[in-house]
């Protein structure tokens, strides 16, 4: 039989784990989603259907849980796939960005020839708290003008209104809000 799945079904499937890594953090777990079959599928489907016509042609996706999506959205969409990596990672020229995290500070870089300005870009990861993360990467974006950027995650934490703070002509897509 094939097995029925919808958000709630979604939602229910990530996993709460409270003070990690730090005290006062709710960390949602996202292996026990990924880790089954029909719920990992669904999820892709819904993110190709999302993004199928809007021209893509870069997947921007970040390190490290951004990476399990974004590869293979970048597959379905036939766009390319640019990692963007914690500091010391990438091997060639890069731009550098530091931002504040939920639990703790830190730096992105991507590769100086990464992009273009011609791109549509999807820039991913696997959830949206404070917004940090995503002003970095959007900050790194910046630099190449390109054309247009997508953001996209599986989770939002509204509470932090992440959301709020990314001002300018973004569209956003989350699949599952808590
Ligand atoms: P932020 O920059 O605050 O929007 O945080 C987003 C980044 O930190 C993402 O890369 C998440 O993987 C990670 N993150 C922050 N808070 C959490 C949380 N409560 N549960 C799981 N991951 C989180």
């Amino acid at each position: 039989m094939k097995t029925v799945v919808n958000k709630d079904i979604l939602k229910k499937a990530i996993r709460n784990i409270p003070d990690f890594p730090r005290k006062g953090i709710q960390f949602k777990d996202i292996t026990t989603l990924l880790k089954d079959p029909a719920l990992y599928h669904y999820v892709i489907e819904q993110f190709t259907n999302y993004y199928r016509n809007r021209g893509i042609t870069r997947v921007v996706a970040i390190e490290s849980r951004g990476f399990i999506l974004g590869g293979i959205l970048a597959h379905q969409l036939g766009a390319g796939f640019v990692p963007v990596r914690k500091p010391g990672k990438l091997p060639a020229g890069v731009y550098r960005r530091s931002y504040q995290l939920e639990y703790g500070e830190d730096a992105l870089e991507i590769h100086r020839d990464a992009l273009a300005k011609e791109d549509i870009v999807l820039c991913h990861d696997d959830l949206l708290a404070t917004g940090g993360t995503t002003l970095a990467a959007l900050d790194l974006i910046r630099e190449f003008s390109v054309s247009r950027v997508y953001l996209a995650y599986l989770v939002e934490l509204d509470a932090l209104e992440g959301r709020k703070r990314i001002t300018g002509d973004y569209d956003i897509f989350t699949l599952i809000h808590f």
